[in-house]
Formats: structure tokens, C-alpha cells, sequence
């Protein structure tokens, strides 16, 4: 504050010379106060007694404005009862509230030479009356922008009117003390905001334009002190030199033409420990040097971003394997596509699906543990084998997702996804055992295929069901009649889920001969789904049972006609056995140990059965099963092969099954697939393979069952074998309960009267 004008103004409205000179006393003894920095309370209380020793009679007060300029408070009055003091602090300003408030309220000196018949004390007389006190003349205390900042008031204990020398000296107090205050009120301001500076607990630098640190808190020292040690410069260049050059320039652009900024960065605390920062420039025009300086507000970041980094690894990332998850791959892929509506060209991409072949017997042989281990080393493979552009994402339990940008042509996505196989052909050890894998996988190509995100993993997805459908471990790509097919599974799930109830289901029952004699030893029981008055194939119904789990409801309902037909049998004179199909999928969910008790149970109660006839039982069951390798299986198995069932590996030499589990499972008999059958006059290498079949069931005591003959070359050949059970059109196509019925019993008459 420039007290210049103060003293001159002063000195200038003083009427007499000895008046000058005291008061000239008083502005300097004030003066010096100030100068020292004495606290405001010590200087009004010296202020009062120097204008006391001139005026001898008055009692004066200095009352000071609340910061809301609503009350008057206790500033200093040392020779007024305390009791009066006390009941004027906090007193409310008004036009009429005795002579301060209203000289506070109005910003007009007050002179109320008569407290006692003054309209202004009516309400508050009694106390200055009380104290002796009748006069009371209040100046109000104005800083140098006319604002009140409190009153100066002269009490005389006489009814008294001010002279002109009284006038003067009451302005002079009043600006004394509006030095004091003003000053005062400076001062702390500073020692505030100065006091704020240090313990500021974010770096604050203030530098000139070019770079020179002007001022600098302790958390901006120490956050930079091992790297810009002795810090007269703030090398603001090297200090962002981490962050993108765009983000800097556009901080300094702004800085030139005087804006201010802000942003996040990246600051370099040392050679080797880049922080993230959260940068607030401000920029300050310095009056006395006419430049600019720039205050700096750094704020360290690290750990919100480290955080963020968390959150978004989180979010975006799979845990176990490290890979995009599926969220992040939807989103990149809507991006990939928003990028063509900018610029109007598609960005071409094909999406594979990869889902890992019977991944669920893996986690249900050796545990979730080696389950995980095995989708982890699977990721590891397909990171090694996958160019860097490709985006790798595990979007379910056992399904990958590859996108792979750009227009890519068939060979190479084909290439692409042989480096793969052949990288997950190589060996895993889990458990201790040695496993290869495999994955059937989908091909859908944006924008061919679909040109939105969501079917264009729809179509990867229907392509990876067919890839599993044509016998796995292959790649399909996307087409029309993937397309036709899954909207006709889609459909034929659907119809199953009720089919049960609708009575939809029927068994036909294949006869299983002795093809030197053309007799009836067995027979096979073969699901039939009439529905809406359509024949639904068991190849295209049974996948998706299996799939749906439908299978395990279905499975029952089979086993269930099945033995209701055996009792029937027993009945007649022409109980032959019955071979029921088995899927692999309803050994993982159902006990048949204690199923077949409580079939018992119902054919008891129904027929009075006393005996289960479990040996009039086969149960066919698939190479799938032996691959499993579960010793609960193993187990199952014996346990119903002790009861009298037998146990006929179905579709024998399609699966991949090594002849390594045969040996080891409990099994009776083979049913050597059509297929090689049908085979049978494409030539002797074919014929081979059956006679290598048979003599290698024979070794193992496997009886063998030849499925599928059509022709009389094809019967010769079996016969050849010595095979003593076929089964094939060229005897019986399966038929209905009845027509096979009256065919045992026709064959029963025939046996009984050659007897
Ligand atoms: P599968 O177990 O191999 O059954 C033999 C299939 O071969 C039957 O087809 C049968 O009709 C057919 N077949 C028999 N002899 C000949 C022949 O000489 N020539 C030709 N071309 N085919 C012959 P189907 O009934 O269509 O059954 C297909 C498959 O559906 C079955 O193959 C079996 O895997 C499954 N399946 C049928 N019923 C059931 C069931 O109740 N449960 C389960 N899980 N699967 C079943
Ligand atoms: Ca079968
Ligand atoms: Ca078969």
C-alpha cells in the first residue's frame, strides 16, 4: 500500500501549526507500528491513547466491520468499561443504531451530541448512560477504495457538540486507523497466502518467460531436486521431454499468446523416472517488469494412472491368460468399424473363432487347475505363432478370438490357422501326461460376410459349430449354407426342447443277424423324431441333443422304452437282446449305475420284474469315451459288465482312439463301421483293413458286429471273416416295435417247428 498520498493529504487539511505537529507525531508513531508489522489489536489500542492525550476528556473506540459488513466488533477502546465493550461487540449496523452502527451502516460521520434524547440510542441508551457516557461523535473508517472497514468513535461523559479542531482530529484517527487495518489486513494476506505456497501439497514453480524460477515450493523442489539440483532454471522442454510433442507444442502456443493451460503430460523427475502429471499453467502479467511470468501447478499422477492402468487391465484384459477379453474385442471391432464412416472406406477384417476340442473332458479328467494351465499355454502358442497386428482376445472359457486386419486372401488366413494347429499339435505335458490339442475353427470376413459387429461374430461362430460338426479340428469358412444350417439347428433346438413332451419320439429297433444262417441273435434301438408329420434324421437331431444337454432327458426316455420292450418280449416266446446307443456327454452327467436301479424300481412296480435282465443288455458306446480315460468310467463300465451287459465300441476306426485304450477298456465288442464296409469293393487294401480289424479283435476276445451290409459281395466278404453278427439293409432296415415283433415272432414259429 502507497502511503504517500495519506501523509500529504493530511497534512494538507491540518488547520493549525501545533495540531500539525502532534499529529504529525501520531501519523509517524503509527507509521512505525506498521512498519514493524505489530499486530492491529497493539497499534488501535496506541492509537486511542495518542488521540486521548490530545483531546483530554473523551474516551475513544475503534469498532471494526465483520467480514459479511453486517456487525460492528471489538477493535480497541481502553479506557470504556469493559461491561460496554462487551455489549457493543457483535453488534448488528443500521440507520438508526446509536452513533457507530449507523456512521458503519450510512458511511457518514454521526454526531449525537445528546445520547440520552437521540432518536439512534432509544433502544440502547441505558448502557452509555449506565457508563457515563453522553455524547458520542463516530466517524466510520474507510480503506482507499471508500469501503468501510469499521468506525472511530469519541465519547465525553457531558452533552457536547464537536468544534472544528474535534472534526479534524476524529478524520485523522479514523485514517490512522484505516492505515493500520488496511495494512494489517495486507500483511496477513501475504503471510496467508505465502503460508499457503509452502504447505501447498502440489509443486507450484513461478518463472519468468524465459524459464528463470521467480519462486518455487518445497514439494516442486523436491519433486524435481535430484534432477534440476541448484535450481535457478526450470528446463520446462527437457522436464516434458517424455510427453507427445503435440500435447508440448499446443501447451506452448498457448503460453505465447498469453492463455493459460492445462492438460496431463508426462514430466521426467530423472534421467530414468518419468512421471505422470496433471499440468495447470497460469500465465501472470508482472506489473513491474512488464513480462509475463508463468505459475506452473504440477500435480504427480502416477498413482491414479497406475490405477487407471488397474482398472482398465481389469476391464479389458483376461486374467488368467493375459489376453483382450471379450469386451475389448467388441469394442475394438465397433471401432474398426467406426473408422469407415469417417472416411467412407471399409476397413476390411476377418474374425476367427477358435474354440479349443474337448476342452471339457481336459477339465473334467485333470482338474480346473490344468484346465487353466492349458488355456494359459494355449494363449502362449498362439502369441508366438500370430503376427503383431493380429488382436488376440479370449472372449469364453475355451474360445479364442483372433482379428486379423486388413483384406487378407484364403490362402493366407489358411496358412495362418496351419502355423497355428501346428504349434498345438506339438506335445503339452499336464499332469504329467502327454496331451495334444486341437480347435475347430470359424472364418468370418467384415465386410463380406455381415457389416456389423455383432453378426459378423455371429457368423465366425456358426462357422466354428460346423468346423466341430465336420469332425473338429478344422477351419470353415463363413457361407450361405452355414447359415441355412444354423437357423435350422436354431429351429430343430427349439422343437426338441418339447418333442419329449409331445410324444414325438419313437424306437425302431434294427435286427442284428447271423449271416449264415439269416437268424435274429440281437437287435439295435434306433431313436426316430416325427415331427409336424416330418422325419428328422437322429444325424442332424442327436449333435444338438448333445449339444443342448437334451440328450441326457432323451438318453432316459430311450433306456426306458427299451427295457419296457425287453419285458414285452419276455412275455412272448422271442427274447433276443437289445443294444441301446449311448452318448459320450451322458456319462458326464448321469449316474447309469443308479439309473438302471431306478428303471428297476418302475419295471417292478409296473411288471412285477424280479430279475433286471442287465444281460440282455449292450450298451453302444462311442471311441469318445475311451479317450476320456477316467477311471470313474473304467470303473462304471466293469461294475455293468459284472451285472451281465455288454459294452459294444459304435463306429469302431472312425474316432481317434488309440488301439492302446481297447486293451485297457473294459469292452466286449466292435461294430466295425459301415463305412469300411461300403468300402469293401473299392479293393483289397480295404478289404485288409477289415481282416486287420477282425484278427486284432479276435486277440483281444472282442466279439465283432459288421455294420451297414447292403450288398451280397459285401455279405460274401463278412462271411469270409467268419464275423457272426451283421447288421445292414441288405437283412433288416430298422423298423417299429410291432413290425419288428411280429418278425421274432414269426421267426420263433420257424425255429420251433424245424424242431
Ligand atoms: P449308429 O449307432 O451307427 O446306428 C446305425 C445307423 O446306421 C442307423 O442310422 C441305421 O439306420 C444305419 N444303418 C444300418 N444299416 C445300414 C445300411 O445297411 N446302410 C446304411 N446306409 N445305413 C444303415 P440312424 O438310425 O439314422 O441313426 C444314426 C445315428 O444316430 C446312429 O448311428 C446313432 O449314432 C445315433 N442314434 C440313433 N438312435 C440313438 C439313440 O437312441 N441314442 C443316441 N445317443 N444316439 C442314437
Ligand atoms: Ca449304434
Ligand atoms: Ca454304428
Amino acid at each position: 500500500m502507497d502511503i504517500g498520498p495519506h501523509i500529504n493529504k493530511f497534512i494538507e487539511d491540518t488547520p493549525q501549526a501545533d495540531f500539525r505537529e502532534s499529529s504529525i507525531e501520531r501519523y509517524s508513531a503509527i507509521l512505525d507500528m506498521v512498519l514493524k508489522g505489530l499486530p492491529l489489536g497493539e497499534m488501535l489500542h496506541a492509537l486511542i491513547l495518542l488521540i486521548e492525550a490530545q483531546k483530554i476528556g473523551t474516551r475513544a473506540s475503534v469498532l471494526l466491520l465483520s467480514d459479511d459488513g453486517k456487525r460492528l466488533l471489538f477493535g480497541a477502546a481502553p479506557n470504556l468499561p469493559e461491561e460496554y465493550n462487551n455489549a457493543i461487540n457483535g453488534v448488528e449496523i443500521g440507520a438508526d443504531v446509536g452513533s457507530c452502527g449507523a456512521a458503519a451502516y450510512t458511511c457518514e460521520r454521526v454526531i449525537v451530541e445528546d445520547i440520552e434524547h437521540h432518536p439512534n440510542w432509544t433502544k440502547y441508551k441505558e448502557l452509555p448512560l449506565k457508563a457515563g457516557l453522553k455524547s458520542c461523535w463516530s466517524e466510520p473508517i474507510k480503506d482507499s477504495n471508500q469501503k468501510v472497514l469499521g468506525t472511530f468513535a469519541m465519547y465525553y461523559d457531558t452533552v457536547k457538540s464537536p468544534s472544528e479542531l474535534d472534526l479534524y482530529l476524529i478524520q485523522e484517527a479514523a485514517r490512522l486507523a484505516s492505515l493500520a487495518i488496511e495494512r494489517s489486513r495486507g500483511m496477513h494476506i501475504q503471510r496467508l497466502s505465502s503460508t499457503i505456497f509452502n504447505s501447498l501439497p502440489i509443486s507450484l514453480v513461478i518463472t519468468s518467460e524465459d524459464n528463470v524460477v521467480l519462486s518455487a515450493n518445497p514439494v516442486f523442489k523436491s519433486l524435481t531436486s535430484t534432477y534440476y539440483a541448484n535450481l535457478k532454471l526450470f528446463d520446462v522442454h527437457r522436464f516434458l521431454s517424455h510427453s507427445k510433442a503435440e500435447e508440448v507444442a499446443d501447451l506452448f502456443e498457448h503460453l505465447k499468446r498469453g492463455h493459460a493451460w492445462k492438460g496431463e503430460l508426462k514430466g521426467l523427475k530423472t534421467d530414468n523416472d518419468i512421471i505422470d502429471i496433471a499440468l495447470n499453467v497460469t500465465v501472470i502479467r508482472d506489473t513491474f517488469t512488464q513480462q509475463n511470468c508463468f505459475a506452473w501447478l504440477i500435480t504427480d499422477i502416477s498413482a491414479r494412472k497406475n490405477a487407471e492402468k488397474i482398472i482398465s487391465f481389469q476391464t479389458n484384459y483376461d486374467q488368467l491368460t493375459g489376453l483382450s477379453n471379450r469386451k475389448y474385442l467388441f469394442e475394438t471391432l465397433q471401432a474398426m468399424k467406426c473408422k469407415n464412416s469417417i472416411d467412407g472406406k471399409k476397413q476390411e477384417f476377418s474374425l476367427m473363432l477358435m474354440d479349443i476340442d474337448h476342452f471339457k473332458q481336459i477339465n473334467d479328467t485333470f482338474g480346473h487347475d490344468n484346465g487353466d494351465l492349458v488355456l494359459k499355454l494355449v494363449a502362449q502358442r498362439l502369441l508366438n505363432t500370430i503376427p503383431e497386428n493380429v488382436l488376440i482376445a479370449r472372449i469364453a472359457a475355451d474360445e479364442f478370438a483372433l482379428v486379423i486386419p486388413g483384406k487378407m486372401c484364403t490362402e493366407s488366413l489358411i496358412s495362418m490357422f496351419n502355423n497355428i494347429t501346428d504349434e498345438l499339435k506339438k506335445h503339452f505335458i499336464i499332469a504329467d501326461q502327454d496331451m495334444m490339442l486341437s480347435m475347430s475353427t470359424g472364418l468370418a470376413r467384415y465386410p463380406y460376410d455381415a457389416d456389423n459387429v455383432e453378426q459378423i461374430l455371429n457368423c465366425a461362430t456358426q462357422a466354428m459349430y460346423s468346423a466341430k460338426a465336420h469332425g473338429r479340428n478344422c477351419m470353415q469358412f463363413f457361407n450361405q449354407q452355414i447359415q441355412k444350417d444354423a437357423e435350422r439347428n436354431a429351429e430343430l433346438h427349439l422343437y426338441l426342447k418339447t418333442a419329449l413332451i409331445q410324444n414325438e419320439f419313437q424306437l425302431y429297433y434294427q435286427p442284428i443277424v447271423n449271416p449264415f444262417t439269416a437268424q435274429i441273435t440281437k437287435a439295435e434301438v434306433l431313436l426316430r423324431w416325427i415331427h409336424d408329420d416330418q422325419f428328422i434324421s437322429p444325424d442332424e437331431f442327436i449333435p444338438i441333443a448333445e449339444e443342448s444337454g437334451l440328450i441326457v432327458q432323451i438318453g432316459e426316455w430311450v433306456r426306458m422304452q427299451a427295457l419296457t420292450s425287453i419285458v414285452a418280449m419276455q412275455k412272448s416266446d422271442f427274447t433276443i437282446p437289445l443294444s441301446i446307443n449311448v452318448s459320450t456327454i451322458e456319462f458326464w452327467n448321469t449316474d447309469l449305475q443308479h439309473r438302471f436301479a431306478a428303471y428297476f424300481d418302475v419295471l417292478q412296480q409296473q411288471f412285477g420284474l424280479d430279475v433286471f435282465p442287465y444281460s440282455l443288455l449292450t450298451l453302444e458306446i462311442t471311441e469318445s469315451l475311451m479317450m476320456t480315460q477316467q477311471d470313474s468310467i473304467n470303473q462304471l463300465l466293469t461294475d455293468l459288465r459284472h451285472r451281465g451287459m455288454q459294452i459294444s465300441v459304435d463306429d469302431f476306426g472312425t474316432g481317434y482312439s488309440s488301439l492302446s485304450y481297447l486293451v485297457n477298456f473294459p469292452v466286449d465288442q466292435i461294430k466295425i463301421d459301415k463305412s469300411f464296409i461300403q468300402r469293401i469293393s473299392s479293393g483289397s487294401r480295404h478289404k485288409s483293413l477289415i481282416e486287420a480289424i477282425v484278427s486284432m479283435s479276435r486277440a483281444l476276445d472282442l466279439s465283432i458286429v459288421a455294420e451297414g451290409v447292403e450288398t451280397e459281395a459285401e455279405l460274401d466278404f463278412i462271411k469270409q471273416q467268419n464275423i457272426d453278427a451283421v447288421q445292414g439293409y441288405y437283412f433288416h432296415k430298422p423298423m417299429p416295435q410291432e413290425a419288428f415283433f411280429d418278425l421274432l415272432a414269426k421267426q420263433a414259429e420257424s425255429i420251433a417247428r424245424l424242431k
